[in-house]
């Protein structure tokens, strides 16, 4: 059998450095592991503009709908702001996550005990926590139509469309409950089925694929308003949440200021389930390219890495390397090694980007 593929977009700004970071994590596994991938590297975004005028080739497209996975670092910088919409470097990733179809937008909010007084809320809320957002991604009211301004009488009416079908809420709430039977085995579905059309179908649809497919999972449904609530309050009550576009957006980005940085954050798209079985994939580190840091060796390489782990995880069925390789990353945080990002009032001195990486690959 051939090793599993992974294609590496390190893309701009600090994109490449966090990913040299990871390539050293992937050697190591292949070392010392003796799990070896076929690793192949290519352009994206703003790095992919200046060698062909385009933020992604056809044919790394083509090559992204091949692998296993896709791991991608970060695209954009001041440099292009310029550029016409049709080539910004986002649009690269745009066009990955549309023509891969990657509708399940995971993000993990875990709480290293370390960082648990960089939270925003009290120690015991968010020490320890571990729960993962599930945000429809290709739907909903940001794609809907009819959308516009127009103009009604002598006023301008801006107008955006909620519409869900029920096959793109089937499909996302098996992501969820697939995933929840990885981990806690418990899902909370929000919505605000009390005001809306598109949440009434929302609580039916993943109320049927849980009643016969996933009858072992515990279902509860929640008003996103109260969700939000709920989240801030106690966050430990969760383990997956699945939502749609819009209110995902709102969750999953309240809930990473439950952990802190920026610089800690991973997550995953998922989309439909290839032959073998796992789901088209691209994993990322929620940062984006940082151009006020880019190269200078400050960026935090924790949440690329951590999307790494998370690909060896949903994309590898290596979950007990996954781990080893979070263990390595609370055992450096606990030995109080802090890249810049991670300093707050203590005042300690900061370690580079490569420095947190030899220590976690000593771990
Ligand atoms: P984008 O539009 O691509 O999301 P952004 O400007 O919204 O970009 P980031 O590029 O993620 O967001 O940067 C936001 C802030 O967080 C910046 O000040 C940046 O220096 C900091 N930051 C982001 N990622 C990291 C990291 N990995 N390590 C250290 N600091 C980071
Ligand atoms: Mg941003």
């Amino acid at each position: 059998m051939s090793n599993p593929s992974l294609l590496i977009l390190a893309g701009d700004g600090i994109g490449p450095e966090v990913m040299t970071q990871v390539n050293r994590v992937i050697d190591w596994i292949g070392d010392k592991r003796g799990l070896a991938f076929d690793v192949s590297e290519d352009l994206v975004g703003g790095a992919a503009y200046d060698k062909h005028g385009t933020p992604l080739h056809d044919d790394t497209m083509a090559k992204a709908m091949e692998v296993d996975a896709v791991l991608l670092g970060a695209v954009g910088g001041p440099k292009y702001d310029a550029l016409d919409f049709s080539v910004k470097p986002e649009r690269g990733l745009l066009r990955l996550r549309k023509e891969m179809d990657l509708y399940a937008n995971l993000r993990p909010a875990q709480c290293f005990d370390a960082l648990a007084d960089f939270s925003s809320l009290k120690r015991d809320v968010v020490a320890g926590l571990d729960i993962v957002i599930v945000r429809e991604l290709t739907s909903g009211i940001y794609f809907g139509e009819p959308r516009g301004i127009i103009h009604e009488g002598n006023e301008r009416v801006g107008i955006n469309t909620q519409r869900y079908t029920e096959s793109e809420i089937d499909r996302v709430a098996r992501s969820a409950f697939e995933l929840a039977r990885r981990r806690g085995n418990k899902v909370c579905s929000m919505e605000k089925a009390n005001v809306m059309e598109s949440g009434i179908l929302w609580r039916e649809v993943v109320q049927k694929v849980h009643d016969e497919d996933y009858p072992d999972v515990e279902l509860s449904h929640m008003y996103a308003d109260a969700g939000a609530m709920q989240l801030c309050r106690w966050p430990k009550q969760f383990d997956v949440i699945v939502t749609d576009n819009l209110f995902g957006d709102l969750l999953s980005d309240a809930a990473a200021m439950l952990t802190g940085s920026l610089g800690m954050l991973p997550s995953a798209s998922l989309g439909a389930p290839m032959a073998n079985g796992r789901p088209k994939a691209l994993y990322e580190p929620v940062h984006g390219s940082a151009p006020d840091i880019a190269g200078q060796g400050k960026a935090n390489p924790i949440a690329c890495i951590l999307s790494f782990a998370m690909a060896l995880r949903y994309s590898f069925d290596q979950g007990d390397e996954a781990v080893r390789i979070e263990k390595a990353v609370e055992k450096v945080l606990a030995d109080g090694l802090r890249t810049a990002d991670l300093i707050g009032e203590e005042g300690v001195e900061p370690v580079s980007t490569e420095q947190m990486g030899d220590a976690i690959l000593a771990a």
